[in-house]
């Protein structure tokens, strides 16, 4: 079971996550003959891997070291509030507050050393970053505890995800399925194992994160090591949903869904999981569940290999607003292959992504999308390659943009699927900008205007009657 910020926000809402948690053991061993067992895996408290990212960078600019005892100051009252209104035994309480002044010691030597340094590199902003959830556990193993469970907290590192170096999307290294075997299953003996999510950890020891949201990832990691039932992860939403309920007033719940569409609903931003958290599980097709903790007999989302037969093609529509266009024309003296090489690995070496890219037959235009918030980066990085003129001709950019990806594993295969959705948006005068539609035909994505977006993401829902 794996919690999201949201779900630990609070000492008031740990608690409830203890409570079920306790809940889910006692079923078990009513019911069936053998208990439940299970590994909880928790994020940072809401706002707080936000928090570190920002302050350490500002710390690093500033070089104010005043500054770093107010964060960590701050840091340390939020948790050590959280924790005395979750945990009543006063004992674990204690021993939580001071595991809690031992991590706060750590960070703030940290980022003293960052500020004098005024120099934050990746490796350290992973050291940071994982704060959030190393002071997270804690807190949450306490409480279990409290409550009269036998639980431990881990690391990423101690429960055996050992990655590479490459801090802020570490990858897993060959074979730690068994080393998270050989650490998590004689816990499961008679304790509940709460392992920080979002975190691993070189095999120096040295910490790394798997990027953001990779709490989710964490337990589908341990899932798949351990061969685990079920996958639940639980958050405050019914599960995964038709479109952004705040934009479609009819969007409801998807009650299943395949790891294909999933995955490719993640990969488009839509926020539901991390993108990668599918991958460790679909060879061995041990089922996902998004569970609502606001509704925890609700079935929420069920997330498995067979793509569900559907009236319909599409499944899903999502939009990401903050997005913007860039194209850029070659002038000719290279192919448009070697521009297009030259531009990504510029914007790789920045490390931007593009959300999509595309490319006319007959001009030397290459087009694509990327987070607005990355766009001064990726003008940065095309005038790298172009400080003599002789690659680019001509490079515009549009802010005024919004990304849509229609998802479906019915649209591969199906003719006039694609027809459905461009005739759909020109009913509703709605003019498109960019498409494009990945070979493995479960998505088509196109750009318009942003004032379109919503009218948009609303014809496409009602055409394939998404919230039916
Ligand atoms: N705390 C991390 C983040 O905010 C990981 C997670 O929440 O899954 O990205
Ligand atoms: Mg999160």
């Amino acid at each position: 079971m794996k919690f999201g910020g949201v779900a630990v926000a609070n000492g008031e809402k740990i608690k409830r996550v203890a409570y079920l948690v306790k809940r889910f053991k006692e079923e078990g061993s009513r019911e069936k003959e053998e208990r439940n067992e299970l590994v909880v895996v928790t994020s940072a408290i809401s706002t707080v891997t936000d928090t570190l990212y920002e302050n350490a960078n500002r710390i690093a600019k500033e070089g104010n070291v005043e500054k770093v005892k107010e964060f960590v100051d701050g840091l340390r009252d939020k948790h050590v509030l959280t924790a005395s209104e979750a945990i009543d035994n006063r004992d674990e309480l204690s021993e939580v507050k001071a595991e809690i002044k031992e991590r706060i010691a750590e960070i703030e030597r940290a980022l003293i050393g960052i500020c004098l340094l005024g120099e934050l590199t990746p490796r350290s902003l992973d050291y940071i970053s994982s704060f959030g959830e190393r002071l997270a556990a804690p807190i949450l193993a306490g409480t279990l505890r409290s409550l009269g469970m036998e639980a431990v907290h881990l690391t990423g590192g101690e429960a055996g995800i050992i990655t590479n170096e490459e801090y802020g999307n570490a990858q897993l290294t060959w074979g730690v399925e068994r080393g998270i075997r050989e650490r998590i299953m004689p816990l499961l003996e008679d304790k509940i194992p709460v392992v920080a999510g979002f975190i691993g950890e070189t095999m120096k020891g040295t910490i790394t994160t798997l990027g953001r949201g990779g709490s989710d990832y964490t337990a589908t990691i341990i899932g798949a090591a351990i061969d685990a039932d079920e996958i639940w992860l639980w958050k405050e939403t019914e599960g995964i949903m038709s479109a952004d309920p705040k934009i479609i007033k009819n969007a409801r719940k998807i009650p299943y869904i395949s790891y294909v569409e999933a995955m490719e609903l993640s990969y488009f931003g839509a926020s539901v999981l991390h993108p990668r958290a599918m991958e460790p599980v679909m060879r061995k097709q041990i089922p996902i569940r998004v569970k609502n903790l606001i509704k925890p007999e609700d079935e929420g989302t069920l997330i498995g290999e067979e793509p569900a037969k559907t009236k319909k093609a599409a499944k899903a529509i999502t939009l990401i607003e903050n997005t913007s266009i860039i194209n850029v024309t070659g002038t000719g003296m290279m192919s448009i292959s070697e521009v297009a090489a030259r531009i990504f690995s510029a914007l790789a070496a920045k490390n931007v992504d593009s959300i999509m890219v595309s490319q006319g037959s007959s001009e030397m235009t290459i087009s694509l999308v990327i987070e607005s918030a990355q766009l001064e980066r990726a003008i940065g990085a095309i005038q790298s390659i172009n400080s003599s003129g002789t690659i680019i001709r001509d490079f515009t950019f549009n802010s005024d943009v919004c990304a849509m990806s229609v998802v479906g594993a019915g649209m591969a295969g199906t003719p006039g699927v694609a027809g459905e959705v461009f005739s759909a948006l020109g009913k509703e005068g709605i003019s498109v900008i960019m498409i494009s539609q990945g070979s493995s035909e479960f998505n088509i994505s196109f750009v318009v205007k942003r004032e379109d977006a919503y009218k948009a993401a609303q014809a496409i829902h009602d055409v394939f009657e998404m919230g039916a």
